[in-house]
Formats: structure tokens, sequence, C-alpha cells
């Protein structure tokens, strides 16, 4: 794994989900064969490096947070957009964690979304926020398929025990169903939805396409449009679809 330190020029940028996304790291460690932010990152950043085997860390990250959330006007943040806030490396950078505080210290709303259970590190946090939601994402219920899919991350099980222990806790929790890997059989994600019911809310996305994905996906997955609209049309009432 190639890990290099990075000093990033700013940390606050505009998104599409929330006002704002923080990523404290470029790369992940989670190495999902499924992952898009590939295409992005290796635009962005000009690495050849394979998806998952390189981590860049915005060490000044914190610092230059402080320096920006009083410039910016208040809105909800995303933790994160082109990377997983709790891959492994954060065990040891606690960059999330010291991004979290100062959000907390200004009273900013959060979404994080992730695969990792290193997030319950952060719950005395986590539980201090005024307007917080915190999701999972999950495609599958089979760890085998977790692993083949998604091999850095937290098992399946264990994602589902921190979405309980969230919940428990009174914080509003989230499963992000995506992507449902083409020709899934309907009765696996009826099962994954089922497991799942005592979230707040469920999403449910579809594999996305972006150049490169085709090395590491069968292409015939990128159109299965068909597919996609059978899916939503069972799964309408049960799921809200971002698709
Ligand atoms: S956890 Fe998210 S950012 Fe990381 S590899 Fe998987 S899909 Fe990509």
């Amino acid at each position: 794994m190639k890990v290099v330190e990075i000093k990033a020029k700013s940390i606050l940028n505009k998104s599409s989900i929330g006002d704002y996304c923080i990523n404290v790291y470029v790369g992940c460690q989670h190495a999902c064969k499924y992952c898009y932010a590939s295409y992005y990152t290796e635009r962005i950043y000009e690495i050849k490096e394979p998806w998952g085997s390189f981590v860049l860390i915005k060490v000044n990250a914190p610092q230059l947070l402080v320096k920006e959330i009083v410039k910016k006007k208040k809105g909800v943040v995303y933790l994160s957009s082109l990377s997983d806030p709790y891959q492994p490396i954060e065990a040891k950078y606690k960059l999330t964690r010291k991004i979290l505080e100062v959000l907390l210290r200004y009273k900013w709303p959060v979404i994080i979304q992730t695969k990792s259970t290193l997030l319950l590190r952060d719950l005395d946090l986590l539980k201090r926020f005024d307007e917080i939601e915190v999701g999972f994402t999950l495609i599958t219920l089979d760890e085998k398929k977790r692993k083949e899919f998604e091999p850095g991350a937290s098992p399946v099980e264990a994602r589902i025990e921190a979405l309980k222990r969230l919940k428990k806790e009174g914080i509003k929790t989230f499963a992000f169903l995506g992507p449902i890997i083409p020709f899934t059989e309907f009765s696996e994600v009826e099962k994954l939805i089922e497991k799942l019911s005592f979230v707040d809310k469920i999403y449910i996305d579809k594999l996305r396409y972006k150049p490169g994905l085709e090395n590491r996906l069968p292409l015939q997955w990128f159109n299965a449009n068909n597919y996609y609209m059978k899916l939503k049309k069972k799964f309408k009432n049960k799921a809200t679809f971002v698709y």
C-alpha cells in the first residue's frame, strides 16, 4: 500500500449531496470493484496505481477547515464523496475525527456514509451533534460476494450491527444499497431490505459507468437499464431510488 502525506489547498468543497463535502483522503483502501471515484481521482491527481493500492493523506485538513469554516455560510457537510472517511488508515491519522471535532464546535450539520465499523470509535462525538445522519453502504448479505466486490471494507454483519448500535444511541440512520449489482435476484434484494428495515431510510442505487470500470467489471453490466427499471417498480414502496 502506497501512503503519501500531502498538504491540501482547500478542504470544504461544494457538493451535490448536502451543501459541502470533505475528503481527507485521496484514494480508498476499501478497493471496491465498482467504485467510480477512481475515475475522478486518477484525473484530478494524475495517479496511475491500481485503485485501492494508494492513499494520499491530507495531513493539514483539520487546520484548513478551521480557517475555511468561519468564512463560509453554514451548511450540511457530507463525508465523503470520493473516499471512505473511515478506511483503515483513519485508525492511525484520526483526520475524520479531527474534522468532526471542528464541525461539532461550529454546530454544522453532518451526513456520514461509510463501509467501516471504525466509525463507532467516534460515537462519543456523533452523539453530540444536533443534526446528524449516519449511513452504511451495503450491497449484499452474502459475505463471499462482499469480499469479492468490497475486499477492504468491514464484513456485512458488522455493518448491520453498527447501524443497530447507532439507532440505539438515537442517531438518525440510513442504509445505502448501492450499487445493486446487475441481475441480483429480487429475492436477495428483498432480504437485504427486510434485514435493514430498522433504519430510518433506505436508498437504492444502480451501477454507474465511468471510463476504466470495464477493466474491473463485465461491460454488459453497464447496460442493465431494463433490470434497473424492474427493480425500481418492484421496490418503489420500500426504498428511495436515487436513479
Ligand atoms: S468505500 Fe466508497 S470510495 Fe472507497 S472504494 Fe468503496 S465505493 Fe470507492
